[in-house]
């Protein structure tokens, strides 16, 4: 089969040319004596990218999953009561997780298309003066929707009534795409994986934690032992490892947080905004509503669009793959068929956003949704051409 493969899925993504010569060499001694002068300067750049100089950065060989697992189990005990949302796959599956290991989740369920309802959150904390929530649990991004949710509104609610209850957050599809600020907002468990914003093949989870949150490990009677913080720190301290990390992934991840900092994460998030403004405005034009009620609401690193009445959105996403060799992703669960998705984070720029518009514009036709052929990509363009800038510059 000539041509590529396009990916468009929001996790993993793609990775880049320079991430990928990174990652191509042999495999190395994780114990050799200069190790160490790799590791504990990618902590610290790690540390740059949530915006924290107070946390501690993990990285365990694991996915996102992981990352919510190490999160919960080294601070929190059974039985502990838990605040959190639902209102999409991941966020479910958060609490899910929690419930799994015994917490006590005070789980709000949230229509489909809005996200952490923060006005509840904060009747909720107020009422709970004797402070038995011990965990505020919030998902940034929820992939499966395309909602962003405010997280310094968080942070606000909890401050509001000196609620002191630990913050986490779930920033697997958002954290080094949108706007985050670890150390600013309060937060004190910050989750992220490599397969999305990242722009790595999945396998490592991505973790800042605050001191607040270290201290909480004392008292947290929750079993570990593959996620235990307390092997980590003794031996990253010293820029080792408990148990053979994936050496390689490391050495893309210093080439993508190099990137990262290069472009400049104000820049980074600039780009990613622009991109899904395109997506956007090419669903609008389709006369097609996302998931997302409002646009305060929309995420900028996955759109979920809805599909006419009548018509299967994962058929648009099975015909894309199956005759223009393009991935989308599917929709799930309560809104499984209703939607699809195009992930737009990452490894991206203008021309390569155009490429899943014009794939789902072509698809949509073919399976006779009635949209015009032409005018997604046209609004697209048109928004992209008038706010773009030369990423070139002469030498
Ligand atoms: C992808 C994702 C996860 C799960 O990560 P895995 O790497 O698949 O384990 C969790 N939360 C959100 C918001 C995600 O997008």
């Amino acid at each position: 089969m000539p041509g590529r493969n396009f990916l468009f899925i929001p996790g993993p993504t793609n990775v880049p040319e320079r991430i990928l010569n990174a990652m191509h060499i042999s495999q190395e001694d994780m114990r050799a004596i200069d190790f160490p002068a790799f590791t504990i300067p990618l902590f610290q750049d790690v540390k740059k990218v949530f915006k924290s100089k107070d946390g501690q950065v993990f990285l365990f060989p694991a996915s996102g999953t992981g990352g919510w697992e190490a999160g919960i189990t080294n601070t929190l005990s059974p039985g502990d009561k838990v605040l959190a949302s639902g209102f999409g796959h991941f966020s479910n599956l958060f609490i899910d997780l929690c419930q799994r290991h015994k917490l006590d989740v005070e789980a709000l369920e949230v229509d489909w298309g809005e996200g952490v309802p923060v006005e509840k959150y904060a009747e909720i904390l107020a009422k709970d003066t004797k402070h038995e929530i011990k965990a505020v649990l919030a998902t940034q991004n929820e992939t499966a929707t395309g909602v962003t949710s405010d997280i310094p509104a968080v942070r606000r609610a909890m401050d509001a009534v000196k609620h002191p209850a630990l913050l986490f957050v779930d920033g697997v599809s958002s954290i080094a795409s949108i706007d985050f600020r670890m150390d600013e907002w309060g937060v004190d468990v910050a989750i992220s994986g490599s397969q999305k914003g990242f722009m790595l093949p999945t396998g490592l989870a991505i973790l800042c934690v605050s001191q607040k949150a270290l201290a909480a490990r004392k008292d947290a009677k929750c079993p570990r032992c593959f996620f235990d913080f307390e092997d980590m720190i003794k031996t990253n301290v010293n820029g080792y490892f408990p148990y053979t990390p994936a050496t390689i992934l490391l050495r893309g991840l210093r080439a993508a947080v190099d990137m990262l900092l290069e472009e400049g994460l104000e820049n980074v998030f600039a780009r990613h905004h622009r991109m899904a403004e395109a997506v956007r405005r090419a669903a609008s034009a389709w006369g097609l509503k996302l998931v997302a009620k409002a646009p305060r609401w929309h995420s900028d690193t996955v759109s979920a669009i809805y599909v006419p009445e009548g018509f299967d959105g994962n058929e648009v996403v099975r015909h894309a793959y199956r005759r223009y060799n393009l991935a989308l992703s599917v929709s799930l669960a309560k809104i499984a068929g209703k939607a699809f998705r195009i992930g737009h984070l990452g490894d991206l720029n203008e021309l390569m956003v155009l490429t899943p518009i014009t794939g789902a514009e072509m698809a949509m036709k073919d399976l006779g949704i009635p949209i015009e052929l032409g005018s997604g990509v046209a609004a697209a363009q048109e928004y992209l051409r008038t706010t773009s800038k030369d990423v070139r510059v002469p030498a």
